[in-house]
C-alpha cells in the first residue's frame, strides 16, 4: 500500500542527517540533489555506516547488495557487467526499468565504477521510500489499522505498539527483478 504516514521531506532530511553524521559535515550545507561521493566525499564504507543509521532511524533492513549484484546471482556472472566492467544491455534494461528519470545518466557500455557517482541524496531517500511502502495495511500482531509514526519516522501499531514489518531492501531487489523479467518475457 502506499503510505502516507512518513513523507518525502522527512525522509529526505533524515538521510541528510545521516549523512552528516557518518561523514562529519553540516547537514544544512547539504542539498538533497549533492552525489553522495563527487559532492560529499562519501566512500564505499560510509555507505555502510549511512545504511546501518538509516535502518535504527526507521525500523528497516536497507539492501546489503546493489542491483547490479543482485541482477548476476540471477541470471549469471556477466549478466550485469561485461569482462571490461561495463555495463551490460540487460542491466541498463533494469536498472531504467527500476528507476525510470531518476538516473538519467544509465547507458549500456558505461564503466561500473562510475555507478555509485549517480547516486545522491534523493535517490538515497527514494530507496528508503520504497521500502516504507512495504506497510502492510494492518497490524500482524492485532489486525488494526492504526499506523502511528513516532518522531515522523518509526512506524508502530496505534492499538498495541508492535513495531511496523516492512519488506527487506534486498527482497524488494529480487521481487523486482523477477517482475521485470516477467514482462520483459511477454512481450
Ligand atoms: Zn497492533
Amino acid at each position: 500500500m502506499a503510505q502516507n504516514i512518513v513523507t518525502e521531506e522527512k525522509v529526505i532530511e533524515e538521510v541528510k542527517k545521516a549523512v552528516a553524521e557518518t561523514l562529519s559535515s553540516d547537514p544544512s550545507g547539504i542539498e538533497a540533489d549533492n552525489s553522495m561521493i563527487k559532492d560529499l566525499g562519501a566512500e564505499s564504507l560510509d555507505f555502510l555506516d549511512i545504511n546501518y543509521r538509516l535502518e535504527q532511524t526507521f525500523g528497516i533492513k536497507m539492501a546489503r547488495h546493489f542491483i547490479l549484484e543482485h541482477i548476476e546471482d540471477m541470471f549469471g556472472e556477466g549478466a550485469a557487467i561485461d569482462e571490461n566492467g561495463q555495463l551490460t544491455e540487460k542491466a541498463v534494461l533494469f536498472l531504467k526499468a527500476r528507476y525510470g528519470d531518476k538516473f538519467p545518466g544509465f547507458s549500456a557500455g558505461m564503466d561500473m565504477d562510475e555507478v555509485p557517482s549517480l547516486f545522491t541524496i534523493r535517490t538515497m531517500a527514494g530507496g528508503v521510500m520504497d521500502i516504507l511502502e512495504t506497510l502492510p495495511e494492518k497490524c500482524g500482531k492485532c489486525g488494526s489499522a492504526s499506523w502511528k509514526a513516532d518522531g515522523g519516522v518509526k512506524v508502530g501499531c496505534g492499538s498495541c505498539g508492535e513495531a511496523a514489518v516492512y519488506t527487506t531492501g534486498d527482497d524488494l531487489i529480487k521481487q523486482w527483478l523477477s517482475k521485470i523479467q516477467e514482462e520483459n518475457k511477454s512481450c
